[in-house]
């Protein structure tokens, strides 16, 4: 994906699928879902995927009586729900607990190299990457494994990298309570390696920075963290 090809809300009117084509724009910071998308349970929604998902092998003539293939509907239909979207459901959001930053610390906390495996919502094809992600306390804390929970919770959605960035900065504002938050998202895109334009070296980089970390002192001060080896061999 391009940088300068992505931006979120600008869509022409009346766009079609061809206007967008490899263009990766998402159209809101929310991933589009509909009103009614819970309304099946998770038991339904395996059973309607694995059906479709039988068609669509089907159409593509493969044989599924072959051993190999005739139980590829239901994994991937279970996959589906039960891992690599899992976070559409907000039932599946990480349950976070907040701590009293009794020490005081008030510096900035990094967790680093967070690595996710996501998907392309235009191609349905994996986006692999690593998370960064900082805040500064504004009294409370939380445990270091929920920061990777979170962005787990949204990479396990058909995304596009700029909405999975926006959705994890906001919402570690809204649990820590405070403005002061940075995300770096650095990922690959398969949809961009493995087809099209067939680009296996190139990377996007995306990121969020809200509050101090707009100061240039402390956005740097992130940034040199980020460059800071993690070879520890253990
Ligand atoms: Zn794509």
């Amino acid at each position: 994906m391009k940088q300068n090809e992505t931006s979120l809300n600008t869509l022409p009117k009346n766009w079609t699928v061809e206007d967008l084509g490899d263009n990766h724009m998402a159209t809101s910071l929310e991933t589009p879902l509909r009103e009614d998308a819970f309304e099946l349970d998770d038991d339904l929604k395996i059973e309607l995927i694995e059906k479709h998902f039988k068609e669509i092998m089907h159409i593509l003539g493969l044989d599924l009586t072959d051993d190999s293939l005739s139980g590829t509907p239901h994994r991937v239909a279970k996959m589906y729900i039960k891992e690599i979207f899992s976070g559409l459901n907000p039932a599946n959001k990480p349950k976070v607990s907040l701590f009293e930053n009794k020490y005081q610390y008030n510096q900035m906390l990094v967790e680093k190299d967070i690595t996710f495996y996501s998907n392309c919502e235009h191609h349905f094809v994996p986006i692999v990457g690593k998370a960064h992600v900082a805040y500064i306390s504004s009294g409370q804390v939380i445990g270091l494994s929920k920061l990777n929970r979170i962005v787990q919770y949204y990479a396990k959605r058909p995304q596009v990298q700029e909405r999975l960035t926006m959705q994890i900065g906001k919402e570690l504002q809204d649990i820590l309570q405070t403005d002061n938050v940075a995300v770096v998202v650095d990922a690959k895109h398969l949809c961009v390696s493995s087809r099209g334009i067939q680009d296996v070296n190139s990377a996007t980089i995306t990121a969020f920075y809200e509050g101090k970390f707009k100061e240039e002192a402390t956005k740097n001060e992130f940034l040199k963290y980020l460059s800071l080896g993690t070879e520890y061999g253990i």
